[in-house]
């Protein structure tokens, strides 16, 4: 019995004050309470086993806004986390699809050369099937020579969204060429928040924030723009971001998708892992976060976003290294 299950998964804590619901965008999409870090934590207080959740964990988009809330300070995401990673060990089947991305690998000679660059993208599936757009987010980072990591640890990413186990050999040939590197601009907040648990001496930035962290793109937003911040990665380091994305919205005069509270109101676009049936639109979470304002464009820091907004928006949507040139 591992820890996890001795302390029911952090869950003992919920006092069941119901904040969460606030914020969660399937509470939002469904008003089902099973589906809320409320509703599963009151069931695991009751005996309920990792099965008895299944729907419950897969129905969450990770997009972290439940977790600044809680006032019991459970670690909410991990909770999901180790609960699927309980159940795919005892379901191979729930992680076929994941397991066979590990399983087909990468070319391990690929990223032998990451040590010439002092800065490297690790770009994200999604990111990765827009070749023309992977290409103006390393010219973004071209002056400070950024080189594209061959093994971007997508299979390792879903696997971790899944509760899949990565193969040690895998991880160890994913970190290795990795271990040399200065600064590494993840797109996946999954895998970033990884990241930062195996390689703490390494600086790992969000594509968001790394992006909107140059002049050049600062200089280019507007009062009339809507930013998008992806929720996954800042609310794996919110308490650090918070000031960043106060300072880019006070300098801009942009409007963003952040609440009184400064949460950022996840639009679950970058959602991989949950069931078809299941999935909230994310499209219903932009109209929402849209709903009255005055907007001339729309900027994503995640590439998913892009589609999900020009669905309901009549407005340009891009992303933040579309921007342009950042020197
Ligand atoms: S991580 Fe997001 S989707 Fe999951 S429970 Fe928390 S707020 Fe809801
Ligand atoms: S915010 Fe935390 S303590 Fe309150 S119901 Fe949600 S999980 Fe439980």
């Amino acid at each position: 019995m591992t820890a996890e299950r001795n302390s029911i998964y952090g869950a003992e804590a919920c006092s069941g004050c119901s904040l969460c619901l606030l914020v969660c965008p399937v509470w939002r999409s469904t008003f089902d309470i099973r589906l809320t870090p409320h509703g599963r934590a009151k069931a695991l207080q009751h005996g309920a086993t990792a099965f008895d959740v299944a729907d419950s964990i897969d129905t969450c988009t990770l997009c972290g806004a439940c977790e600044p809330v809680c006032p019991e300070e459970i670690a909410l995401v991990d909770m999901v986390l180790a609960l699927r990673r309980d159940l795919a060990s005892t379901m191979p089947d729930r992680v076929g699809n994941a397991v066979v991305q590990l399983q087909q690998g990468v070319d391990s000679n690929s990223t032998t050369a990451l040590s010439a660059y002092p800065t490297v993208l690790l770009a994200d599936s999604a990111l990765s099937e827009q070749p023309q757009l992977l290409q103006t987010v390393l010219a973004l980072f071209s002056h400070e020579q950024a080189g594209l990591a061959a093994d971007s640890g997508a299979d390792i990413a879903l696997a971790l969204e899944a509760g899949a186990s990565v193969p040690e050999e895998r991880l160890n040939r994913f970190l290795a060429p990795l271990r040399t590197v200065r600064r590494m601009i993840v797109c996946d907040g999954v895998l970033l928040r990884a990241l930062r648990d195996w390689l703490p001496r390494t600086r790992i930035d969000s594509l968001g924030e790394a992006a909107s962290s140059l002049a050049g793109v600062r200089a280019r937003l507007r009062p009339d723009d809507f930013y998008v911040i992806e929720s996954r990665a800042y609310h794996a380091d919110r308490e650090r971001l918070v000031a960043h994305y106060d300072q880019l919205r006070v300098s801009s005069g942009c409007m963003m998708n952040l609440d009184l509270q400064r949460l950022a109101i996840p639009t679950t676009a970058s959602h991989q892992w949950m069931p078809e049936k299941r999935r909230v639109d994310p499209a219903d979470q932009a109209r929402w976060i849209l709903e009255g304002r005055v907007v001339a464009r729309v900027v994503v820091e995640d590439c998913r976003d892009i589609a999900v907004f020009q669905r309901v928006a009549p407005y340009p949507v891009l992303h933040v290294a579309q921007l342009g040139d950042a020197r």
